[in-house]
C-alpha cells in the first residue's frame, strides 16, 4: 500500500514540473506594450499597432 502511494506521489511530481516550463514560456511570450493615447499597458498579442507606436483598443485610434 505504501509503495502505491509513493508511486503516485511521484506521478503527481513529475505532471507539476513538467507543466512548469509551459507556463513560464507562456508568461515571457507575453510581451507588454504601452498605449499610446491612454498609457494603459497591454500584452502585445490584444495590442493594435500604428506605426512604431501601440493602441489598447479601436477607441484610441481616432
Ligand atoms: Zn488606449
Amino acid at each position: 500500500m505504501f509503495q502505491i502511494l509513493l508511486i503516485l506521489g511521484l506521478i503527481t511530481l513529475i505532471y507539476l514540473i513538467a507543466r512548469e516550463p509551459k507556463s513560464n514560456f507562456v508568461e515571457k511570450s507575453t510581451e507588454m506594450v504601452k498605449c499610446q493615447n491612454c498609457d494603459i499597458n497591454l500584452p502585445l498579442s490584444e495590442a493594435i499597432q500604428n506605426g512604431d507606436n501601440w493602441l489598447c483598443s479601436n477607441k484610441c485610434q481616432t
